[in-house]
């Protein structure tokens, strides 16, 4: 038992129960197993957590293994990205291991499953053997080939091996149970040939193992205790544990296959094909877009490792499956930020603020505090003069009592600045506001202690004066798709839900103290939301990205 306070989940309880009869607790260990097929998304951070947070629970080697088996769709690129993205969540694995690496020990294993009669090659098409199949409720038929001597069958492998035949002529299956009520068990495919090249082995191999075979003997090579996998896999755990059968030595840990819930996120998809065809399909800039659900597209986004990790616990593991929303995921991120982002001020929409009786060449820089919520980040110093840039709709000749903001004849606060009030407007032919012109209160001032300055005024905005703004570029994203679950629309196909406005560049004009930043660097921009500084940042123009907007736009801010 360890000492966490916290309950367990099923998960532990079955670790709980198997420290109990079947291991002793320096026998843990567990995987998390990729197909470098892409990138990873948001749906694996839930498996990382959940195989990693055991590993630190209990103190036991966690291995990245590489399921390589398939040269046809895997790569050098996804193998880095998935390492940079593990990395970048704050996890270490103890090893590095691929299933390519056990290629030889698999290899030996099937000729010995020949040898004693368990595994034979088959020369029928995919076809005329997926019809032998037969269905849940009638019995498969057993290949004409099914009864193949262990010297031709030995002579076939080798072949394939050596590539000697043809793509598609020849398969390995296991031979099991054609009648199995099970129709994993109905003589599963081991090996095909495949005549590609793999991104570690080159051309080394012709003959490429399936998942289910290489799945468990890896478990079983690396020792691994506990294999946690989705739930689409329950039924292959009676094939894991037959292969296992066939191999395990009873002086040696026999790993387990259990089960939980996939995790699915709302507005978006969690499949890396899926995520593959936007990327081909050039609906995103690459696997990295904001708007992607890829862990790397989430840290380009403005994510930290914090957020998504507090998103996967919060989750938890479960044993249904179920679609979180993603304003969930947002919630997250809002929490971490608030506590983390230096807060500075930008005007998306801006319209010209004229301060008439404040003197014209003057600039006063205003102490700023970074972050209410962090007294270490300290302040900074905004300049303040005559011409200010305010957001558009902060502003209304007219307004309700309801419009806390700025209107003719009444008063609000510029943050970390003075009290202003509203006096008149110059508009264009077209009747489209110009410039406000305002007065101020020069006792005003923020922090000075003054009696003005104490003074309660219902609104407060934000600003930026108009010579000292930095032009800088701000997308906006909003959700890739229309639906909440755009794969799961019966006769559409995905692509169909991609939302047409997810996103929006426009030009803001932020404080200058921002001048220096770096990508990745994150704000909040104060009322508008977290913003991060995107990696297309050059010397010239500094790019944001918004991660998302404040939940609540108005009000709260008090001076
Ligand atoms: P994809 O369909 O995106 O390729 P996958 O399950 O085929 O997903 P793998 O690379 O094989 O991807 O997955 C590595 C691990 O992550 C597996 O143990 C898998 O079960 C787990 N995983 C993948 N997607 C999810 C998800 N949405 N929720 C929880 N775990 C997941
Ligand atoms: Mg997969």
């Amino acid at each position: 038992m360890t000492n966490d306070a916290a309950p367990l989940n099923f998960i532990e309880h079955i670790i709980e129960e198997d420290l109990k009869n079947d291991y002793k607790k320096d026998q843990l260990c567990f995987r998390f197993p990729p197909e470098p097929n892409g990138y990873l998304h948001i749906g694996h951070a839930s498996s990382i957590c959940l195989n990693f947070g055991l590993g630190e629970r209990y103190n036991a080697p966690v291995n990245l293994r590489f399921d390589d088996t398939n040269p046809a769709k895997e790569e050098q690129e996804f193998v880095d990205a998935i390492k940079r993205d593990i990395s970048w969540l704050g996890y270490k694995w103890s090893e590095e291991r691929y299933a390519s690496d056990y290629f030889q020990q698999l290899y030996d294993w099937a000729v010995q499953m020949i040898k004693d009669g368990k595994a034979y090659v088959d020369s029928q098409t995919s076809e005329a053997i997926a019809e032998q199949k037969g269905t849940p409720n009638t019995p498969g038929k057993s290949s004409p080939f099914r009864a193949r001597s262990v010297e031709e069958n030995l002579d076939l492998l080798e072949k394939m091996k050596n590539g000697e035949t043809k793509e598609g002529e020849h398969v390995l299956r296991a031979k099991i149970n054609m009648e199995s009520p099970n129709m994993l068990m109905r003589d599963p495919v081991m090996y095909r040939t495949l005549n590609k090249h793999h991104h570690r082995t080159g051309t080394d191999w012709k003959i490429f193992p399936m998942y289910d075979w290489t799945h468990g003997e890896s478990d079983y090579i690396e020792q691994v205790s506990h294999s946690f996998c989705t739930l689409e896999f329950l039924p292959h755990r009676e094939l894991y544990d037959w292969f296992l059968d066939q191999v395990v030595d009873k002086d040696k840990l026999r790993p387990k296959q259990r089960e939980f819930a996939r995790r699915n996120l709302s507005h978006t998809v969690v499949s890396k094909r899926k995520l593959a065809q936007l990327v081909a399909a050039g609906v995103v800039t690459g696997w990295d877009d904001p708007r992607m659900s890829t862990i790397s597209g989430l840290r380009r986004r403005g994510y930290t490792p914090e957020s998504i990790k507090n998103f996967a616990e919060s989750i938890g593991v479960g044993k249904r499956e179920n679609l979180i929303d993603i304003s969930h995921l947002e919630f997250n991120v809002r929490e971490d930020l608030n506590k983390k982002a230096p807060r500075i001020m930008v005007v998306l929409d801006p319209v010209k603020l004229i301060i008439s009786n404040y003197p014209d060449e003057k600039t006063e820089w205003l102490d700023a505090e970074n972050n209410q919520e962090d007294e270490s980040a300290g302040n900074r110093e905004v300049p303040f003069s005559k011409e200010l840039l305010i957001e558009r709709d902060d502003f209304k000749e007219e307004a309700n009592r309801k419009f806390f903001r700025l209107t003719i004849g009444k008063e609000v606060r510029l943050k970390n600045a003075y009290i202003i009030k509203g006096e008149s407007v110059v508009k264009d032919a077209e009747g489209n506001i110009t410039e406000i012109h305002c007065t101020y209160d020069p006792d005003s001032k923020s922090g000075s202690g003054s009696e003005a300055s104490l003074r309660k005024v219902k609104g407060t905005l934000h600003w930026v004066s108009a010579s000292h703004a930095l032009l800088v570029e701000v997308r906006l994203y909003d959700r890739l798709f229309t639906e909440a679950s755009p794969d799961t629309i019966k006769d559409k196909d995905f692509m169909e839900f991609v939302n047409p406005d997810s996103l929006e560049i426009i030009t803001g004009f932020a404080e200058p103290s921002v001048k220096d930043s770096k990508p990745e660097d994150k704000f909040q921009f104060q009322r508008l939301g977290y913003f991060v500084v995107d990696p297309d940042t050059t010397s010239e123009k500094l790019v944001f990205n918004r991660t998302v907007p404040l939940r609540d736009s108005w009000g709260k801010l008090s001076d």
